[in-house]
């Protein structure tokens, strides 16, 4: 009959124990068998959760130390030379060393796992000479198998996905690196299928993205090659995150099973298996209950899926699954005891999805009369959040309607603006600023838990971040900086400083999900229509102008990263969502502007990370997330100037959309891609005011007055001197106060030699 599955289990634990443990064993505090020790409970208490819930094909070997690609490498013995690793199972050390870096050698690259929020550790193939260092998927199962009879399916990453997130290597070495790689898959598979495993799930989510034909023909030999090697083995070929690509050519691959994502890819797939069909002798395994959401699925709509979808395959060649690994939920809305129960009965995190993914398995052969309980009870704990007053703010969906058939746009074309405002500022050539924060000590942190814990009143805590603006305005008057900036000393994070002050927004308390590494991140949710409710940021913004004669620059986070770094409601498109917000942003920029600042931030540095995978979308988005920026702040006066900054990915392939946000000025960090960046201004001339980050603030290393000239100098080969700002990459917020001013100093020493430089010719 048809059987239930997930795709991974989160890693944290409920009480992230996962995260401490790992700290723990880094910090010395922990020896390494007694860690191990912790590690195992940690995982078999997750194995026996899904066991207890009735999962019928439990993955083993989800589970990881720091990172499943990391993990992958390591199995492969790949571990780039600079960790003197002398071959066999490689020890806890060395992993940790590729992962966070060592003394004497720099941790490898950490990117974007697809479109989520998870980061993995990018594999170094450079000398790389692959073998296999252990079987981790065999080791996984037989624990499962021994300590609490569970028949795990193990789940590994597939060479064509590993390959293709993998650098070090060109494109004329992908056969031969394939050809490297394969036989390890084999062996790892046949020493599977000689202990009996019945099921391996074999993830390759880059089936979502477009490749070539050479890759298509590169696919079909590894699964032939690994069909005629063991013939016996059930693969799930796992893809996830989209619909698929080549969807005729996947279907024909030499494998038991065929894994679809029907949530973020439900159009797509859904299409191609009801046109295309699915091969009569495969299985399918249908990703109905969504692994990056968080809430309750309509097991009502679910369910008709899945009766469609027995029109299609018989029900014994179905499982039942989650559309991807539940890594990126929170553990469990068990904990949470703050939450109302309307939002509360409407959330799934990882073991409710448990819940109904079993549920709907059991259903799908007959519903039980308790069954059909479950389900009119869960539906109706959506329709209760559905009727809510949050998701149904009247005058907000009006407002927000109203601006869908508009352009916003400025009253005047930046040209006109940039006098305006020249001739309002006086600002000297190459003006000066910062992104926003300044460092967050102990004590600016200890300051706000006293206040939190109540030690402090409302007075006392708004007096200390007084007294920090007063120092920090000093300072940077002191330095000899052009555009001041309070400091942000309220805000812990910039998304979570203001969904506590937007309606619509909720905090959960455990609500923890693995960003990378044992860094977790506990999203905001956005569960009702977004309003503004008051002033955010005006008091402190404008307290700092009172200290200075210089301009200080208004701070706030754009629509688009607050979106992207939230869990947001899924009834309405995100598009409507960044409306949303851009609206309620907009009374602030508009606060500001009326409480006397005449230039204001508006940071967008997730802009980038919503871009969908699927190339074709990701026009439609931009021009969203533009239209959002706009809306946020097309309102002001020409004679206000509105900055932006964007930081954390490379930006070089969408400077026209940076563009058409018609920003009065942005800062840009760029040491990361230096070359690529300033090479993008070569092709396109960019017409508006930009800051090209001069330093790296991500280490305390102070640079140089020559450094940051040198970058000055480099960006002003292809950039107008006219529009250009000097700045750093991004916030100072986690660097300490000495190397700050000191990096500072010499920023502003470099603009002088700049400006002597270059005052002929502007
Ligand atoms: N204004 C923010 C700060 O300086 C920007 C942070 C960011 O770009 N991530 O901290
Ligand atoms: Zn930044």
């Amino acid at each position: 009959m048809t059987k239930s599955s997930v795709l991974g289990y989160p890693r944290i634990g409920e009480d992230r124990e996962w995260k401490k443990a790992l700290e723990a064993f880094w910090s010395g505090k922990l020896e390494e068998a007694e860690f191990q020790a912790r590690l195992q409970e940690i995982r078999l208490n997750h194995l026996r959760k899904q066991q207890e819930k009735g999962i019928d094909l439990i993955p083993v070997n989800d589970f990881s130390y720091y990172d499943h690609i990391l993990d992958t490498a390591a199995m492969f013995g790949i571990i780039p030379k600079r960790f003197s690793y002398e071959g066999g199972a490689v020890p806890l050390s060395v992993y940790y060393g590729v992962a966070r870096g060592t003394k004497g050698a720099a941790a490898s690259e950490m990117t974007k796992w697809f479109n989520t929020n998870y980061h993995y550790i990018v594999p170094e193939l450079t000398d790389a000479s692959p073998v296999l260092t252990e079987n981790k998927p065999l080791a996984a199962y037989r624990e499962a198998k021994e300590k609490l009879g569970i028949e795990g399916k193990p789940v590994i990453v597939g060479p064509l996905t590993f390959l293709k997130l993998s650098k070090g290597y060109s494109a004329s070495e992908t056969d031969t690196w394939l050809e490297r790689l394969v036989p390890l898959y084999v062996q790892v598979l046949q020493e599977l299928a000689e202990e009996g495993v019945q099921w391996v799930q074999i993830d390759e989510p880059i089936l979502v993205t477009k490749l070539s034909q050479d890759d298509l023909q590169r696919l079909t030999k590894i699964y032939e090659t690994i069909a005629a090697a063991v013939p016996s083995l059930n693969i799930m070929l796992q893809t996830y995150f989209e619909s698929v690509e080549n969807y005729t050519d996947i279907v024909k691959l030499p494998v038991k099973g065929i894994g679809l994502d029907f949530v973020h890819g439900y159009k797509g797939n859904l299409v191609a298996i009801k046109t295309l069909g699915f091969p009569a002798d495969k299985v399918l395994g249908a990703g109905v209950i969504d692994g990056r959401g968080i809430w309750k699925a309509s097991l009502r709509e679910k369910l008709e899926l899945l009766t469609a979808l027995t029109k299609l395959v018989t029900p014994d060649r179905l499982i039942v699954q989650s559309s991807c690994s539940l890594l990126h939920v929170p553990v469990t809305t068990a904990r949470e005891t703050k939450l109302t129960s309307e939002l509360k009965n409407a959330l799934a995190f990882a073991d409710e999805k448990l819940g109904e993914l079993v549920l709907l398995t059991k259903a799908l052969a007959s519903s039980s009369e308790s069954d059909i309980d479950e389900i009119i009870k869960s539906e109706a704990a959506i329709q209760a959040l559905q009727q809510s007053e949050e998701r149904n703010r009247v005058n907000i969906q009006q407002a927000v309607a109203a601006l869908n058939n508009q352009q916003p746009e400025r009253s005047h074309p930046f040209a006109e603006r940039h006098q305006a405002q020249q001739a309002k500022w006086q600002l000297p050539i190459f003006p000066t600023t910062t992104i926003g924060s300044f460092p967050q000590s102990a004590e600016v942190r200890k300051a706000r838990q006293s206040w939190r814990k109540g030690e402090w009143n409302n007075e006392q805590y708004a007096q200390y971040i007084r007294d920090q603006i007063d120092t920090w305005v000093d300072l940077q008057e002191e330095i000899g900086l052009d555009v001041l900036v309070h400091g942000e000393f309220e805000r812990t994070d910039m998304v979570e400083f203001f969904g506590e002050k937007l309606a619509g927004f909720a905090f959960t308390q455990n609500g923890w999900v693995q960003s990378y590494g044992s860094r977790c991140v506990k999203p905001p949710v956005i569960f009702g229509d977004v309003a503004f409710t008051g002033e955010m940021t005006v008091e402190e913004t404008k307290y700092a102008q009172s200290k200075t004669s210089r301009p200080v620059k208004g701070m706030l986070t754009g629509p688009i990263t607050i979106m992207n770094w939230s869990f947001v409601r899924d009834d309405i498109p995100r598009e409507q969502i960044a409306y949303q917000l851009a609206y309620a942003l907009r009374q602030e920029v508009e606060a500001l502007e009326q409480a006397g600042i005449g230039m204001i931030q508006v940071d967008e540095p997730a802009v980038r990370e919503g871009l969908p995978l699927k190339e074709e979308e990701q026009a439609d988005y931009l021009a969203w997330a533009v239209k959002a920026f706009r809306i946020t702040t097309c309102t002001v006066h020409e004679t206000t100037q509105i900055h932006t900054h964007m930081c954390y990915c490379e930006f070089h392939d969408m400077i026209d959309s940076i563009e058409a946000m018609d920003a009065d000025v942005i800062s840009i960090e760029t040491s990361r891609s230096h070359g690529e960046l300033i090479h993008s201004f070569e092709l396109n001339t960019y017409k508006l005011g930009i800051g090209l980050g001069v330093y790296d603030i991500h280490s305390p290393r102070v640079p140089s007055v020559e450094e940051m000239t040198g970058m000055i100098e480099r960006a002003l080969r292809v950039l107008d001197a006219r529009l250009f700002w000097i700045n750093p990459d991004c916030g100072l917020k986690t660097r300490g106060l000495e190397e700050t001013v000191a990096s500072l100093r010499n920023m502003v020493e470099a603009t002088k030699i700049a400006r002597e430089n270059h005052a002929a010719t502007v």
